[in-house]
């Protein structure tokens, strides 16, 4: 009878810092949750203790739910970060504070805070004051306090976070010594994966309040899930593939899918990690050892030393039919960049920096396949014919995940919004992805939408044109959630070219990407396309110029069919008539949006949506 979050969710104003998150954690067990700063770790503590309220979703602890219980009663004890201990009490008056408290006789109090001092190792402090305790003694007495009322779960909010990495790892072992001792429920909370890794029975990863993945150390590290975990535990070398009758093509090897094959069709993407320890390199001319797959040449670009190992930096020549997801491709690169490690004591005999190596891979791991993560809104009132058929175009070439909300003012709407949008999905959709893809929210269309889109951190959002408040939407999707907006305009089943019209300079990166990750899935040629005002002075012109040749560098990489034009006059203009012109199925725009946050986009993107009778996709972009 353990604890189990069930779909847990808090806000702060606008801001969701938990998202739908479900756990369970065995009795006994020490759970780690692992996350970056700000990703929730500590909310979701105070959730459990009751210290905050959930929004929605339920606790339950040993079979009963708790979501309402106070806190008091909730048996929980708490450790935080910073050393909360009572300054003007000693060592004994903190431990005993919760049992006074509770009224415990002082004979009992007195055997108790003995027995704490005994088990985190303080027999004989007892008399100190917190100013008289090195920062480990002060956790520990917090940690004894935490315990003195035999809670039956222990919540430790980066109860070392403060400490120097030596007695860290002394209170560490200290703490997993006392947890299996006591056998307490307990889960504390870490930035630091090497904490995360030697305390936890399991780890749960969280990022921006969505709980990506939880296993054992040895599967996050060795067996995950997404790219996400995979990158941000341990790091490494991810590349993607294209499947093609159960294989992958590795550089000059070919990897076959074995078990996995089942889960990609044709031409979907792979995505295969390989640790630094397991990327092995040597000098053009030598053989790689047997059993290796040999993804092709490059040159050494950097190597450090750092003790026990070295890491190696290796700028890999282009490779066929494989682009780079980790480490990122930087703007404008063309090779791919990977990690190597290997043992200081024996990298005497291998290549330093500027030498021409091979690389292989002597071990890999095949992530889930993941991609596009797309919302479409319909419109519980009116036709959604060009939203239904271009998100699921997208949702199909991309192999990607596609949802559909659709947001009611009134309760009792949502029962005939849904049958009315089941009917409308029907031509694409089987009965039973219908009941599991749709999501009727009530309230306001604006905030309701908002709150969708932060909930399951969507990639693009496709809005529905007729919506008469579409303006609104897109801009409240643009400035709160930064999410890429997709307006269907017209009914297309494909698309084949997309004219994406970049700014030049740093702000129109974020168009080129998305873009590009469009492209890559649909196959589509992409045409960069910048309007160059008349009076444009030469400096300018050279940094335009400068980006463009960026943009052509990443799309030859990513191995897109491309173009770059650019031409003088009105922007407006000149992109309408390139538009119509070009026979394009979509045009990506980067909006800018107004100061006030609550508005659309600049006047210019208006024109153009209501304009061009074609798909747009309008981006996130900031002057
Ligand atoms: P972590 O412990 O992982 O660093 P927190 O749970 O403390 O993360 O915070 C997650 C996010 O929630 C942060 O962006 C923080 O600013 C916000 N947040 C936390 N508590 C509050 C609060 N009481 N009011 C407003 N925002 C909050
Ligand atoms: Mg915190």
């Amino acid at each position: 009878m353990g604890l189990e979050l069930r779909g847990i969710s808090k806000s702060f104003g606008d801001q969701i810092v938990v998202k739908r998150l479900s756990l369970n954690i065995a009795e006994g067990e020490l759970f780690v949750l692992l996350g970056a700063s700000g990703s929730g770790k500590s909310t979701v503590l105070r959730l459990i203790a009751g210290l905050q309220d959930v929004d929605q979703g339920s606790i339950h602890h040993a079979g009963a739910d708790i979501t309402n219980t106070p806190t008091q009663k909730r048996n929980v004890g708490f450790v935080f970060q910073s050393y909360a201990l009572f300054k003007h009490l000693t060592v004994e008056g903190n431990i005993e504070f919760a049992l006074r408290l509770r009224n415990v006789a002082p004979d009992e109090r007195a055997a108790r805070v003995e027995e704490l001092l005994e088990l985190v190792g303080l027999i004989g402090l007892d008399s100190r004051y917190p100013h008289q305790l090195s920062g480990g003694q002060r956790q520990r007495v917090a940690l004894a306090r935490a315990l003195a009322h035999r809670p039956q779960i222990l919540l430790l909010d980066e109860p070392f976070a403060a400490l120097d990495q030596k007695i860290r790892r002394n209170l560490r072992a200290r703490l997993k010594m006392i947890q299996e001792r006591l056998g307490i429920t307990t889960i504390l909370v870490t930035h630091d994966q090497e904490e995360a890794f030697e305390l936890g029975t399991r780890v749960g990863i969280i990022e921006r309040g969505i709980l990506v993945e939880v296993g054992t150390a040895p599967e996050l590290y060795h067996k995950p899930r997404t790219e996400f975990v995979a990158n941000f535990i341990g790091g490494g070398n991810v590349l993607v593939g294209r499947s093609s009758a159960g294989a992958v093509r590795l550089g000059s090897s070919t990897l076959d899918l074995g078990a996995s094959a089942s889960q990609y069709s044709d031409g979907a993407p792979v995505r295969i990690l390989f640790r630094p320890e397991h990327t092995t390199f040597g000098p053009v001319g030598t053989e790689p050892p047997p059993h290796s797959r040999v993804l092709g040449e490059g040159v050494m670009s950097a190597v450090h030393f750092s003790g026990a190992t070295l890491r190696y930096h290796i700028e890999l020549d282009p490779l066929q039919d494989l682009r780079p997801a980790i480490p990122a491709l930087t703007y404008g690169q063309s090779g791919v960049s990977l990690q190597a490690l290997a043992w200081s004591d024996s990298a005497s005999g291998l290549p330093g920096v500027g030498k021409r190596v091979w690389v292989a891979a002597s071990n890999f791991h095949l992530l889930q396949p993941s991609s596009l993560r797309i919302l479409a809104m319909l419109n519980p009132r009116s036709s959604n014919n060009g939203v239904v058929q271009l998100a699921h175009y997208l949702g199909r070439a991309t192999h990607g995940l596609l949802n559909f909300v659709s947001v009611v003012d009134d309760e009792h709407r949502v029962a005939v919004a849904r049958k009315k949008i089941s009917s409308e999905l029907a031509s694409v959709l089987s009965a039973a992805e219908i009941a599991d893809k749709i999501h009727i929210r009530v309230g306001k269309a604006r905030r309701e939408i908002v709150r969708e889109a932060q909930e399951l951190l969507y990639d693009l959002v496709v809005l529905p044109s007729e919506d008469e408040h579409l303006l609104e939407l897109c801009g409240a999707l643009l400035t709160q959630v930064k999410c890429p907006v997709l307006l269907p305009q017209s009914e297309r089943s494909s698309i084949k070219k997309i004219l994406v019209c970049t700014r030049g300079g740093e702000p129109g990166k974020g168009d080129l990407r998305i873009g590009a990750r469009i492209a890559r899935h649909a196959d589509a040629m992409v045409t960069v396309f910048h309007v160059a005002s008349n009076d444009l002075s030469a400096e300018r012109m050279d940094a335009v110029e400068r980006h463009l040749e960026g943009a052509q560098a990443t799309l030859r990489t990513l191995r897109l069919q491309h173009e770059v034009k650019i031409v003088r006059g009105p922007a407006i203009d000149r992109i309408r008539a390139e538009a119509a012109d070009g026979k394009y199925d979509l045009v990506i725009l980067g909006a800018t949006p107004s100061a006030d946050g609550s508005g659309s986009k600049s006047a210019r993107t208006s024109a153009l949506v209501n304009q061009l009778k074609i798909p747009m996709l309008l981006v996130h972009v900031v002057d």
